[in-house]
């Protein structure tokens, strides 16, 4: 069994009195975590003690950790949907909280196609900072000199909204960004980033882009690392510049700024930056006119030593992508967080990708764990699953995430299953294994087996003038262009060949399906611009038959055989390409809005 006791010595003197209080908190943390999730589930309940939701199940501020396991259910979203759209509404009674509810976080999951609301409270994003705050002292552990430069790190806001009853819902990030914890932080050497407030609060993804490559390229031989939150949006960077190298070194050889942007916070702080560079401008079209974007990363900003991006779970499709651009430079996991709640940090961060494991640290939350093989019966009231605590999980071992939060969540399903690979002191390290139900993933959507079908019937009614039907699909996740799309595999009934669906019209099924995904796939593909158009490849007649004589081939019992829903394995997805009889791509852009439908 892995076990790490203690992080490494520092190579150089520790950075300063700050980092050296950081570990030794990561190391109290982790030493005892049994105890120190005691006394969260005793702060939790005591201060909630008041709330509608705690009194109904009978606990109170004395409560202990047995008859509150005993007592209060394990939930999903949809079980508190009803409470959550009261505080939506305005109640502004204690729920779930007993402090006042400050905003509504949008999180990437969806009910009902639209995104979740998860309620949080003003003091979460002290919480929030505190894990932000122990990532460089880590680092720094790792890669010396971080402070002689700074981090090019694409970050971005996205549309708020207002509930009905006046809170404001948006992504944590966005809220993150936008607090003062964020916009007035105090100078730290080692988190200098190029990108100014002003280009990352934009809320226009264009101008937002614009200007965090732009100060990324004027200060190219000063950036030491290159980030963003998760893979994809550091590819869409590496895309944007791709599309719109000649007009950022036409703005670097001029000292002028492109008239697109017309945010004026924006022109403001890049009017103190921006002066004629020719030489600057001449470096960047030799790099970017060519085909070759082989090391991209590190051609235009040399001294990157690591690239900061998730490239765990659904993320990892992009780490070929990501080493083709940087020649393998390496890939930097730091944290693992959510909408509900951040959990915890990756202490040994230049670890290989699929090495990666995150420590949670146990003064975020209470944590609790549903061992994979009873994770069906958590969903049934009548018997309550055993859940183990963060203490007691067992190495080797899957188990789904279960939380109960400071804000008010209490054992709630994230939804999210994880494999125990180690200690860190006492205290488990995770291994991300995979988002429970998610289907296809380009950027942060998710789309489930049910939105899929439900995406196909939509689309299939377009086909019913033809007398045509659906009768088999599979899908898959096209990341090999940036940015990546959904592709579905559709074969047909068509009852009359004379009129077999045209072409125009299989096109519009395609945009047919947009349409009936959830909305933070929609705003992927009209808002960020992360998803590309779906495509629908139509397969001959026979094909899904060929799939299951394959499958069969390969062992599958032909009583038990189901058409899988998505495919990544090479040999089927060559064998589905190879029948494939026409291609089909989305027209136009979906419907989307800030606004939730519901
Ligand atoms: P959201 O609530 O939209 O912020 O999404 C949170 C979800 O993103 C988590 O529950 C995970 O499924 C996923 N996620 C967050 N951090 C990581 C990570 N480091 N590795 C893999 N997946 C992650």
């Amino acid at each position: 069994m892995a076990v790490d006791s203690g992080l490494p010595s520092p190579m150089s003197p520790l950075a300063c009195e700050r980092d050296a209080k950081a570990l030794q908190l990561i190391e109290e943390m982790t030493r005892n975590p049994g105890a120190v999730q005691e006394r969260v589930l005793g702060e939790i309940l005591s201060r909630n003690a008041e709330t509608e939701y705690l009194r109904r199940y009978g606990i109170s501020g004395g409560t202990d950790r047995n008859t509150f396991k005993a007592r209060v259910p394990v939930v999903t979203y949809e079980d508190l949907k009803p409470e959550i759209q009261r505080i939506a509404n305005g109640d502004r009674s204690p729920i779930f909280s007993s402090h006042p509810i400050s905003e509504f976080l949008t999180s990437s999951g969806t009910s009902a196609g639209e995104r979740k609301l998860m309620p949080t409270i003003h003091e979460e994003l002290d919480r929030r900072q505190l894990l932000y705050s122990l990532l460089m002292p880590v680092m720094n552990l790792y890669v010396p000199g971080l402070d002689k430069g700074k981090g090019l790190y694409f970050l971005f806001v996205k549309a708020e909204t207002k509930t009905p009853g006046g809170l404001v819902a948006r992504p944590v990030l966005t809220s993150y960004y936008n607090s003062d914890h964020f916009k007035t932080r105090p100078y730290d050497p080692y988190n200098v980033y190029t990108s100014p407030n002003a280009a990352i609060l934009c809320p226009d993804s264009f101008q937002s882009m614009y200007a965090q490559m732009l100060c990324g390229l004027l200060a190219r031989h000063q950036v030491l690392r290159v980030g963003a939150v998760f893979a994809s949006g550091l590819l869409r960077a590496i895309r944007f510049l791709q599309l719109n190298w000649p007009q950022l070194a036409h703005d670097i050889r001029n000292g002028t700024l492109n008239p697109r942007i017309t945010d004026l916070s924006i022109q403001d702080c890049m009017h103190e930056v921006l002066k004629a560079d020719p030489d600057l401008a001449d470096f960047i079209c030799k790099e970017c006119e060519g085909e070759n974007w082989d090391r991209i990363i590190t051609r235009i900003w040399p001294n990157t030593k690591y690239l900061d991006v998730i490239v765990t779970g659904a993320m990892a499709q992009y780490i070929p992508t990501l080493d083709y651009y940087s020649g393998g430079l390496p890939l930097a996991c730091t944290m693992y967080a959510s909408s509900e709640c951040y959990f915890g940090l990756n202490l040994k961060p230049m670890s290989k990708p699929s090495e990666v494991s995150y420590t949670i640290m146990p003064n975020m939350a209470y944590f609790e764990f549903i061992p994979l093989s009873e994770s069906a019966p958590a969903l049934s009231h009548d018997s309550p699953p055993r859940l183990v605590d963060l203490a007691d999980v067992e190495v080797g071992k899957e188990y789904e995430l279960v939380i109960t939060t400071y804000a008010g969540l209490c054992r709630y399903q994230v939804g999210d299953i994880l494999r125990v690979t180690g200690f860190h002191n006492s205290a488990p390290q995770f291994e991300f294994v995979r988002r429970k139900n998610v289907l296809l993933s380009i950027d942060s959507d998710k789309t489930d087996e049910a939105e899929l079908q439900k995406a196909i019937e939509n689309a299939s009614v377009l086909l019913r003038e033809f007398d045509t039907s659906v009768v088999e699909y599979t899908s898959y996740a096209d990341t090999e262009m940036i940015p990546g799309h959904y592709v579905i595999f559709w074969e047909l009934m068509v009852r009359d060949p004379a009129n077999s669906p045209s072409r125009d019209m299989l096109d519009r099924c395609c945009l047919a399906m947009e349409e009936s995904l959830n909305s933070v796939y929609r705003q992927g593909r009209v808002a960020d611009n992360s998803i590309g158009p779906l495509e629908i490849r139509v397969v001959k007649n026979g094909t899904f038959e060929e799939l299951m004589d394959y499958a069969l081939s390969r062992g599958a019992s032909i009583n038990q055989y189901k058409v899988p829903r998505c495919v990544n394995f090479t040999p089927i997805m060559e064998l589905l390409d190879s029948r494939v009889t026409s291609v089909h791509f989305s027209p136009a852009l979906p419907h989307w809005t800030p606004e939730r439908r519901r």
